[in-house]
């Protein structure tokens, strides 16, 4: 298939990267997002319309783009917000612009471009003549980059795509995610004798492998000596001292959350030294020998692996408040474990002191390789690129999650940098053109399988 409306694709995605469509707090009615996200929304449905399909606005947290009928439904699950545009742009984040082929922008990536390739592939197809057997729904979420309150608003009132795929991770096709459980332990604060932990304080997110943890003590005057045991235990620290005690500034390397093994938990050096010093009773204690530098759940209970990978636990925050040490740990665990076996092991390995407080998570996602959605995604990648469409499995979580028969289907090849959430994001304008035909025609077979 060629794109005919390859200009009009190029435009449309310049006119919606202009929308800053990041959230904001809400501006009154259909607009629970803010002004930015609400605009967007806007403008895809006004396209959706101008190109003659149906569609629906739900009050501002998702909207859809509709085509065709049929006993099922094909969901392609994209987004419209956007994160902040951050620092360190040498372009407009907002401006839409093309230099040397590359439109650049806040979202080009991810997700208005994929986005409006997604709707430019089906108007191709629909211009075609083309009649679909499943009625197929391009959704428009618009928090999937904060709590997926879009999702939780959309899905259970025009509920969910029987099949589908979000174009909003990588290609090949990710078939499988590990399942994400947020727990918080915590525990009372014992210290040894002489010694005062005055503050712990580390990371800011349980998904980030934390890369600074602050840990202020009195009644040591030896600086020596912690600088010897830092030296010993193969720490990166700074010392801050002034007349209410001593500062300790581990520094480590961030990560993402679901993948411990690439960082450098600063938390963990921070356990370590207090271990030295003598920390060996309650809660320090107990994280010092029980998680300490693993990432793999071991001093947990929790160490279990199968055919898709390992689970993996990422001690994301420390703090201490009111006499008592809290941390959150983000674990990710393999597709064939259940978050209530996961639970009941933990739960067995902690000691009577420590406190375990879930805070939830999303089931593991798993697509079996055989099924007419993989089968149909990997012939439609393989025949537009001569390359072998890999099944990849993740611990990181996608937009696939939001739905029950759905993988994460691009946008980014294999070798290309990953620019989501990056300065000077862009989308070459030869990638959005190529997306649309592979997003045509994954719709097109999805749409209609069994003809080819
Ligand atoms: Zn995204």
């Amino acid at each position: 298939m060629i794109i005919g409306n390859r200009d009009e694709l190029i435009q449309a995605t310049q006119e919606i990267v202009r929308i800053a469509s990041v959230k904001d707090a809400s501006a009154g009615e259909g607009k629970p997002f803010g002004e930015g996200i609400a605009r967007a929304l806007e403008y895809a449905l006004a396209k959706g319309r101008e190109l003659g399909f149906k569609t629906e606005n739900f009050s501002g947290y998702a909207g859809h783009i509709e085509f065709g009928e049929g006993p099922e439904t094909l969901g392609v699950l994209c987004h419209l917000d956007v994160v902040p545009a951050g620092e360190g742009w040498s372009m407009d984040p907002f401006g839409g612009e093309i230099i040397d082929g590359k439109l650049y922008g806040r979202g080009t990536i991810d997700d208005k471009g994929p986005a409006m390739a997604v709707l430019y592939g089906l108007a191709a197809l629909k211009d075609s003549g083309w009649q679909p057997q499943r009625r197929i729904r391009i959704i428009l979420g618009c928090d999937e980059e904060s709590g997926w309150d879009c999702m939780h608003h959309y899905l259970p009132i025009a509920g969910k795509p029987e099949i589908g795929f979000t174009p909003d991770a990588e290609f090949p096709v990710i078939s499988s995610e590990k399942g994400i459980l947020m727990v918080e332990l915590s525990g009372a604060l014992q210290c040894p004798k002489g010694i005062e932990l005055v503050d712990i304080q580390g990371g800011n997110r349980p998904n980030m492998v934390p890369d600074r943890c602050r840990v202020k003590l009195r009644g040591i005057e030896d600086e020596g000596l912690l600088v010897k045991t830092a030296t010993k235990i193969g720490a990166k620290m700074d010392l801050e001292r002034d007349e209410s005690g001593i500062t300790m500034v581990f520094k480590g390397v961030s990560a993402h959350g679901s993948m411990p093994e690439t960082g450098v938990n600063a938390i963990s050096y921070a356990l370590a030294m207090l271990h030295h010093l003598g920390f060996e009773q309650g809660i320090i204690n107990f994280l010092y020998e029980h998680i300490g530098f693993s990432h793999d759940g071991r001093g947990l209970n929790i160490e279990v692996k199968d055919a898709f990978g390992p689970l993996t636990a990422n001690t994301g925050v420390i703090s201490l408040e009111d006499n008592r040490v809290k941390v959150l740990v983000d674990i990710r665990y393999p597709v064939s474990f259940t978050q209530e076996q996961i639970l009941d092991r933990l739960t067995a390995g902690l000691s009577a002191d420590v406190t375990l407080l879930s805070h939830g998570g999303k089931g593991p996602l798993h697509v079996d390789g055989d099924s007419q959605l993989i089968q149909i995604l990997q012939r439609v990648y393989e025949k537009h690129t001569g390359e072998e469409a890999k099944l990849i499995s993740i611990g990181g979580g996608t937009y696939a999650r939001a739905l029950d028969n759905a993988v994460a289907f691009g946008p980014v090849f294999p070798g290309q940098t990953e620019l989501a959430h990056q300065p000077d994001e862009y989308i070459s304008v030869s990638h959005l053109v190529k997306l649309a035909e592979i997003y045509g025609e994954a719709i097109a077979k999805l749409g209609r399988p069994g003809r080819d």
